[in-house]
């Protein structure tokens, strides 16, 4: 694998190089205002690409799969039920997580290649008229599949029946880098982690909680510890956490909010729609289809192409990486071997994703796919050549 190229997995992302100086720090006191004036910066910088002005953001030294377990832990008791969709990976592993926190999922079985089922979300929160439903789960982006789903959708399903539930949002693969508004859509807890859209390496997870699920917090019995949010909650009071945080990364974090609000984040959604735009041309000069079974659920950080059905596209994630020195993402679950997967999200312009588009090109005709060698690089320079990006200096 070359250090050189670019990466194509739908994270951890490309660190740019002035996010990797700011991680690299010198120790300091991390119980000391000093350390306030990172954390604190960082904090509300979050809040900002969050689009809240009341949301309590934490951040703890983990991944976004910690993120899940803070939202849990934090506002639900054991016996509690929740509502799932199941329609990729990543909703599969919360349900497991929830499953094994003692909480009693209710999960709508969904395809993968569809997006969330917010009418049948509606329709099974209008009958739990005794509103046992505690929660309601929705993977903003199913990294897996490539689909996205549309949480506002899902917000309008729980004021339709009047239900008083919380809204958890995975946005581990949607934040930073698609339309997310916590506030107005009502979320009450957002996770993501710092190595997709904030372009870090792993090791944060980090969630937005709203003032619904802080008061949820006061009733909550699961057992938590390290994610305990009041414990946080005290530390950052003193300019410290319960225990050692991650510095560097946190310093990371601070300037990579600055590098996506500086670009402007609706700047930063438009680049990441027009990036998705040209590899999805490629895809379909390819005579390729998307995993996505409908336009409206395309998503704009990843892409999982079908490739034909005798065809293992695993493959083109092996040959890839010998031979070119280039990362894909390899089909998860239900669609392993199936599709093959192309990320293109974080610190990534039109250019660099030429380069994926013409490297997963190359391997499929190498592995004897029908497939014409430029036809999917032709088609992209075209998207790109026609759209308008004025500012491709915001992600470098
Ligand atoms: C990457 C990802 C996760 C898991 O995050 P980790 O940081 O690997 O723990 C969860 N959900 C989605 C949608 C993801 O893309």
């Amino acid at each position: 694998m070359s250090f050189q190229n670019p990466v194509f997995i739908p994270g951890p992302t490309n660190i740019p190089e002035s996010l990797r100086k700011a991680c690299d720090m010198p120790t300091i006191d991390h119980r000391s205002p000093l350390f306030g004036q990172i954390l604190h910066p960082a904090r509300a910088g979050v809040k900002k690409v969050l689009k809240s002005e009341t949301a309590e953001v934490f951040i703890f030294p983990s991944t976004g799969t910690g993120g899940w377990e803070t939202a849990m832990t934090n506002t639900l008791s054991a016996g509690e039920k929740v509502l799932a969709a199941r329609n990729g990976m990543f909703s599969h592993r919360w349900i497991d997580m929830c499953q094994r926190h003692d909480l009693d999922v209710c999960i709508v079985e969904t395809p993968w290649g569809d997006g969330l089922p917010a009418d049948k979300y509606e329709a099974i929160l209008t009958a739990d008229k005794n509103h046992e439903i505690k929660a309601v789960l929705a993977t903003h982006n199913e990294t897996a599949t490539g689909v996205k789903s549309d949480i506002a959708a899902v917000r309008a399903a729980l004021d339709a029946a009047n239900h008083p539930a919380l809204l958890f949002v995975d946005g581990v693969s949607s934040i930073a880098s698609m339309d997310f508004r916590m506030d107005e859509w009502g979320v009450d807890v957002a996770v993501t982690g710092s190595q997709k859209g904030f372009m870090l390496s792993a090791g944060l997870a980090i969630v937005g909680f709203s003032q619904k699920a802080m008061e949820a917090t006061q009733s909550a019995k699961l057992p938590r510890t390290f994610f305990d949010v009041a414990d946080m909650g005290k530390g950052y009071a003193n300019n410290a956490y319960p225990y050692t945080p991650a510095v560097g990364l946190l310093n990371g974090l601070n300037e990579s909010c600055k590098m996506l609000l500086d670009e402007g984040i609706e700047n930063v959604f438009a680049r990441h729609t027009r990036i998705a735009n040209g590899v999805r041309s490629a895809v379909a000069a390819w005579g390729l289809e998307l995993c996505a079974n409908d336009v409206s659920v395309y998503s704009d950080t990843v892409s999982a192409i079908r490739t034909p059905d005798s065809f293992d596209a695993t493959e083109i994630v092996t040959h890839a990486a010998s031979k070119y020195g280039v990362a894909f993402g390899v089909g998860l679950g239900e669609v392993a071997g199936k599709v093959f997967r192309i990320g293109h999200l974080g610190s990534l312009t039109d250019v660099m994703a030429l380069s994926g588009i013409a490297t997963a090109e190359m391997c499929m005709v190498d592995l004897g796919l029908n497939i014409e060698l430029g036809s999917g690089v032709a088609a992209a320079q075209e998207f790109y050549r026609g759209s308008t990006a004025d500012n491709q200096m915001g992600a470098a």
